[in-house]
């Protein structure tokens, strides 16, 4: 993926890069990449920022006894911290910046997924910058995504980004470990994650960051699985991005498999039970299967079954009773009895809330037509 045909990218920035010192936040490598985003945000990209650094941001108004610090210590500078790596943010863009803290939990459940991606795409619809962080004063260990590698390309995948940018202290991938051995040669493109690529991996070396390179792999496989190419560079060299931008390549991509781009779309297909039944009209049906549209209210002719936001549903022609396509809907039955045919305008009066101005987005519509 080149940098003029991407659209959405999101940019992972790791506690090295945010915290050199690993005390406080630094502007040292942060400004080269807030330049960056905002050069993307000009050339008309949209951009989510996931940023580490609350952790080291937080340390050291935390009083530690023992050189590592415990779970509470951690979440309590994550608590005191966060605030100062969005500070450290904020000041170098005009345009406003929105924060998003998740827990695995919060990405596991349908509903606050289907939220969390309404509320990227309003954010960047409105040339807001989202900074998403795990949100580690809350999350107990069983809740915990983890790491920032993971969370942000599961955030990747979850808002449609084509390309996922993981900004480290390191030039990308070797053929060996290049702090031991000086022959180790650099790989600027790996076309298949292979059990070699990821047994060159090692783990962490910075106390203050949890991932490593073995991390990096484990998110560059989730997003290139799922269609996303996902580049792992040094992004404390800023020449880095003046490259990237007049379409140099840097670091090491990581290529993802076209073919799986539709992988989203098969587990709809093929794994999700469906909770119930939306009679669609010709119009609708038309619709979905020749302009790639999404399933409005207006083409809803009757709603079977009880099922929530977030529930998998099948759509059937209400003329043939043909099954046209499977989703995972934006609203209840009950809700959608209620705004059937109605003009997304009067979702909030009849509703008292509004999720979204579709009943299935198109991404999440899977044609069931059989050849
Ligand atoms: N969420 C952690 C922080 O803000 C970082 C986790 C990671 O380094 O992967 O400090």
């Amino acid at each position: 993926m080149h940098y003029k045909q991407s659209k959405r990218i999101l940019i992972k920035v790791g506690s090295a890069l945010i915290s050199p010192s690993g005390v406080g936040c630094s502007a040292k490598h942060t400004l080269p990449i807030a330049r960056f985003i905002h050069q993307c945000q000009q050339d008309g990209k949209q951009v989510i920022l996931v940023s580490s650094g609350s952790v080291a941001a937080g340390r050291q108004h935390i009083s530690l006894s023992e050189d590592k610090p415990s779970l509470a210590q951690k979440q309590a500078m994550a608590a005191v911290g966060q605030n100062a790596m969005m500070s450290n943010w904020i000041r170098f863009f005009d345009a406003p910046c929105a924060q998003i803290l998740l827990t695995h939990a919060d990405l596991e459940n349908r509903e606050s997924y289907l939220n969390i991606r309404n509320t990227l795409n309003e954010l960047l619809d409105n040339n807001i910058l989202p900074i998403v962080n795990e949100n580690d004063s809350v999350a107990t260990e069983e809740l915990k995504v983890g790491d920032n590698d993971r969370l942000a390309a599961m955030v990747a995948i979850l808002s449609g980004a084509d390309l996922f940018m993981i900004a480290s202290d390191v030039n990308g991938l070797y053929s060996s470990d290049p702090n031991l051995n000086p022959d180790a040669e650099h790989l600027p493109l790996i076309k298949k994650i292979t059990p070699e690529i990821i047994a060159k991996a090692g783990g962490t070396t910075n106390k203050l960051a949890t991932g490593g390179m073995k991390t990096k792999i484990d998110a560059a496989i989730k997003a290139t699985s799922l269609g996303i190419d996902t580049l792992l560079f040094n992004g404390s060299d800023p020449s880095n991005f003046e490259k990237f931008v007049q379409g140099e390549s840097i670091g090491t991509c990581f290529q993802s498999d076209a073919e799986k781009i539709s992988a989203r779309k098969h587990w709809v297909k093929h794994t999700l039970n469906t909770k119930g039944k939306i009679h669609i009209n010709l119009g609708a049906v038309n619709a979905i299967n020749d302009s790639g549209a999404s399933l409005l209210s207006i083409g809803v002719s009757s709603v079977y079954g009880r099922f929530g936001k977030g529930d998998a549903v099948d759509l059937i022609c209400q003329t043939s009773g043909k099954l046209i396509a499977r989703g995972i809907t934006q609203y209840s039955h009950d809700a959608i009895k209620q705004i059937k045919g109605i003009h997304s305008d009067q979702f909030e009066t009849i509703l008292g809330y509004f999720d979204s101005d579709v009943i299935i987005e198109r991404d999440d519509l899977v044609l069931m037509r059989t050849k």
